[in-house]
């Protein structure tokens, strides 16, 4: 494993004098043999146009002999490229701004670096092992590389991998998206078909070193292309999808596309772990970025309070906003003229190996124009864009090269090579490095002064995992970058780590990690999808739910019971008086006095605790799930009842209540609601339990007689399904928390959708997700194993939008489970498919029971409303809308308006005597 030090033994200075310069004197442009140029003293001078010359084609003036001060000339031209320690500080500052801006959500589009997240969460273990296959594309300009990767875990030695690079032909870069996409599923199968690996079943990872918004690890949009490429129809596209579908159309392999990650990440993934965390990568290649190790509470776009996260800066449109201004050359603005993204990615043009070959050679042409190089004359060669590459400066500049090897490469661009033209060649090549490389260093000073700050550390001991062929191929590149690096961030101990396989290895680790989720998300989406009901089995429960309403009525056996109530109709609103009411609770006895006047409905209470003796001896079940009893009316008629009552209270033996009609909370509901609508004619309850209520007509009551008017139903519908009927939808975990209940085969219905069972649902869940590995890290807690630890208001709290998954992980913490934020994301879609499920089943009720009445009137279309109560309704942030949904797509000729309840217990019961007294009124006139 290599790993540099800050103070490189390839610049061959003494460690002292180092450590004596200042950011000004340290602005040297180091020329081969390591000697600064005289220019660098100098002051700067204006700007130079680029002449326009007229005479001999490729030459200027008739040839002119060199100005006798030629060198003077070029350095003074080369001046524009020197950067100043103050303007080196000033790039730090404005990037880390930028840079802060963009984390906090903040950043104005143009000045923006991007910040992207990128869905890496954690650096290697090393434990990651097994084989890949790795697509890197964007990464060395205008090339494909495809690697066979093996990773061997902690035990074993690292193996070289095997790669092969594919040119990309001209016209691919700038076609259709569709033909980049094809060729390199061309690529990947050729270089595949020269392995011994099997056809199917191979995991690539997808190194696309683009700028991208994320999504997922397997999710990535391309926001721009850069470095030269744009073909067609990719922008604002996902590119994981573009490949996995030209992999299907050239048919050749089953290749799952695992993971997509950019250069920067791969590099430092791949880092070898050992030297202390690498949590920087850097890259300059064809362009250049660096991506760290973010905390995540700092991501605004992530809503995450825990952990760090993988963050892409995305620096090379740093400067787009013109903050660069000053320190353009003329060079940089002709190159920017005539390239693909004229405008953007203005950083990157200085520094990116795809552009110094051509700033180099744009400086030459001017050289020479003005007579100062080559006699004066140019070639066709030398005035073709892209005719010196990043290799050929690399080479012009490595003082080992010699002149001859200079002098060879200038005369194969067919220049007239003087004697002078060697070194003064290499000054041009050095001063356009040694920019790029301050440049960057200064961009990277950015990114650990936002390190040292963020992890409040007095000295920041950091590795930096470098890669990308400017590095590999320049010789003094990364050597003035640390000296650089070491003035502007004096607090940090960097160390510079070479990248291992070009990033590949860092891919296929990311793949590995990848794999392993998706193998977990698999696993996920089986173990949920029996909670996926689609509109047939919903529509088959509404049917069986009507089908068991009728047979209920009619006294047939059916799991619906369809209780008579006697009450025989619904406010009116004409309703007046003062009315008592009495609501039994589980601990609590309230009395209610309840005013109806015309201005609406008074209610006013006084609570007693039951004491327990009394509690005690009665059925306690009975109590809770009939709670509201007993009313009276002191101006009204139906004098036994008031008889009744008084003896009862006489008593002072709650019990005996019991004989007084019984209001049950579901027509508590039904009628509270209907004094404020007459068209509530539906009462339902979604809270401990669950329960519904409607308007039947009496003729098809079989329990009572009498065949005209109406009388409200209590279905009693917790119970449907008892007899079998929900057999098919009933999961195992449905089949446990009915198994643990006090009433094992009972109330079906109610189990699979009311607040006692939800949270029971979703642990059963759990314990069996974390049994096959997939959550927790297949760690098991006792506290998890707690019947009824986990709480319906869970849900609601883990659902909620605003809180997501920082809810989570504080509940799960609660539970004694430590979490990742993959486990976070999981629990999260357990809750939903829960409470989703439960939602649309009440839907389905609800439609039976809407759809009957509809048909019970022969109305083609039905306007109701429907008086609703119960915690789990009212909480849950979807459950109602959800219930809602459901009732429009199965009863879609029925106009449905819900209506919450407020005290549906006491006022509801008052109701009822209300309009029994309004009722028996009318039959006296
Ligand atoms: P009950 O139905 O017992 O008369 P509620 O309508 O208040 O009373 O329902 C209580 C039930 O609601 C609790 O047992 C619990 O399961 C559930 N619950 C409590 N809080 C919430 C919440 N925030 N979100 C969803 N359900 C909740």
């Amino acid at each position: 494993m290599l790993g540099f030090s800050i103070f490189p033994e390839v610049s061959g200075m003494p460690h002292t004098e180092r450590e004596e310069l200042t950011p000004k004197e340290s602005n040297q442009l180091l020329l081969p043999g390591g000697h600064p140029p005289m220019w660098n003293h100098m002051d700067s001078i204006g700007p130079i146009g680029l002449p326009h010359r007229e005479g001999v084609p490729g030459c200027s003036q008739e040839g002119l002999p060199y100005p006798s001060n030629s060198s003077e000339l070029v350095l003074e031209c080369l001046q524009q490229f020197k950067v100043t320690g103050t303007q080196l500080q000033q790039i730090q500052a404005s990037l880390l701004d930028s840079m802060e801006q963009a984390l906090g959500g903040q950043a104005s589009p143009a000045s923006a670096v991007r910040m992207l997240p990128t869905y890496v969460g954690s650096i290697p273990h090393g434990t990651e092992q097994g084989d890949f296959v790795v697509l890197e594309l964007g990464a060395t300009g205008a090339s494909l590389r495809v690697l066979w990767v093996t990773l061997m875990g902690t035990g074993g030695h690292r193996m070289e991998p095997r790669s092969q690079e594919f040119v990309i032909p001209p016209e691919v870069m700038l076609g259709p998206g569709q033909q980049l996409f094809d060729f390199a599923a061309h690529c990947l199968s050729e270089f595949l078909d020269a392995l011994p690996v099997g056809k199917q079943g191979l995991q690539l990872g997808f190194s696309f070193s683009f700028p991208c918004h994320q999504t997922g690890l397997d999710r990535s949009t391309l926001i721009s292309w850069t470095k030269g490429f744009r073909c067609s129809g990719v922008e604002g596209h996902d590119v994981v999808q573009l490949l996995r579908d030209a992999i299907k159309r050239h048919g050749a392999y089953n290749i799952d596309v695992v993971a997509v990650v950019n250069d920067t990440v791969g590099t430092m993934m791949g880092c070898e772990p050992g030297v202390g965390p690498c949590e920087v990568g850097l890259v300059v290649d064809t362009g250049t970025n660096a991506c760290y190790m973010e905390e995540a509470r700092h991501v605004a776009v992530l809503d995450e309070d825990r952990g760090r996260v993988c963050v892409s800066v995305e620096w090379g449109s740093f400067g787009d906003d013109g903050v660069l201004g000053p320190m353009l050359t003329i060079f940089d603005h002709a190159l920017d003229r005539e390239s693909l993204n004229p405008g953007a990615q203005r950083f990157e043009k200085m520094i990116g190996g795809l552009y110094l070959g051509e700033l180099v050679r744009l400086v030459l042409v001017h050289l020479a124009q003005r007579g100062v190089l080559f006699g004066g004359c140019t070639s066709p060669a030398l005035l073709s864009r892209g005719s010196i590459l990043l290799e050929h400066v690399a080479e012009m500049e490595d003082p080992w090269a010699g002149a001859a090897r200079v002098h060879a490469l200038l005369q194969d661009l067919g220049l007239n090579v003087g004697a002078s033209d060697v070194e003064l060649v290499q000054y041009v090549c050095a001063a356009v490095f040694t920019r790029a490389a301050r440049l960057c260093a200064a961009a990277l000073a950015a990114v650990l002064s936002r390190l040292q700050h963020s992890r409040e550390q007095q000295i920041l001991q950091i590795a930096v995992a470098t890669g990308g062929r400017v590095f590999e191929q320049h010789p003094s590149f990364l050597s003035i970058l640390q000296e650089t690096v070491m003035l502007l961030t004096p607090e940090c101990d960097v160390s510079f780590i070479p990248s291992v396989d070009g990033g590949g290895r860092g891919v296929a680790m990311v793949t590995a990690v990848a794999a392993r989720l998706a193998a977990h998300r698999h696993l996920l989406e089986e173990t949920l999808a029996p909670f996926q009901l689609n509109h047939e089995q919903l529509a088959a429960v509404q049917a069986q739910m009507r089908e068991a309403m009728v047979k209920g009525l009619r006294g047939e056996a059916s799991s619906l019971r369809m209780l008579p109530t006697y009450v025989r109709a619904t406010p009116d609103g004409s309703e007046r008086g003062d009315f008592l009411a009495l609501d039994l609770g589980g601990t609590n006895f309230r009395v209610l006095l309840v005013r109806v006047t015309a201005e609406g409905v008074k209610i006013t209470n006084q609570i007693y605790s039951i004491p327990e003796n009394v509690a005690q001896g009665s059925g306690q079940q009975g109590i809770l799930l009939n709670w509201t009893k007993g009313f009276s009316a002191s101006d009204c008629e139906g004098q036994d009842i008031v008889c009744l009552l008084r003896e009862a209270i006489g008593r002072r033996q709650a019990v005996e209540l019991n004989v007084v009609a019984i209001v049950n909370d579901t027509v508590g509901t039904m009628m509270s609601c209907g004094y404020e609508d007459p068209r509530c004619e539906v009462g339902l309850i979604v809270g401990t339990g669950t329960n519904a209520c409607y308007m039947e007509e009496l003729r098809n009551v079989a329990a009572v007689a009498g065949d005209s008017g109406q009388m409200c139903i209590n279905m009693e519908w917790g119970a449907f399904g008892d007899d079998g009927s929900l057999g098919l939808l009933r999961t195992c975990f449905d089949a446990s928390v009915d198994q643990a209940s006090i009433n094992p085969g009972k109330q079906s219905f109610e189990k699979m959708i009311s607040g006692m069972y939800l949270g029971e649902i979703v642990r059963h869940i759990l314990l069996h997700l974390t049994s096959l590995g997939v959550l927790f890290r297949g760690q098991q807690t006792q506290r998890l194993q707690t019947r009824d630890i986990f709480k319906t208001k869970f849900l609601s709290e883990i659902e909620s939008d605003s809180l997501a998954l920082r809810q989570v992980r504080a509940i799960l913490e609660d539970l004694g489970l430590s979490l990742t934020s993959d486990d976070a994301l999981m629990v999260l879609e357990v809750c939903q498919a829960v409470s989703q499920r439960a939602a649309q089943l009440c839907g389905a009720g609800v439609a039976a029971v809407v759809e009957k009445i509809r048909e019970n009137r022969g109305l083609e279309e039905l306007t109701v409303s429907i008086g609703v109560d119960g915690t789990l309704y009212k909480l849950h942030p979807h459950f109602s809308s959800l219930v809602a949904a459901t009732v429009r797509e199965l009863a879609p000729r029925c106009v449905v308006t819900f209506l919450q309840s407020e005290d549906g217990s006491g006022k509801g019961a008052a109701l009822v005597t209300a309009v029994a007294c309004r009722l028996a009124q009318m039959a006296r006139v």
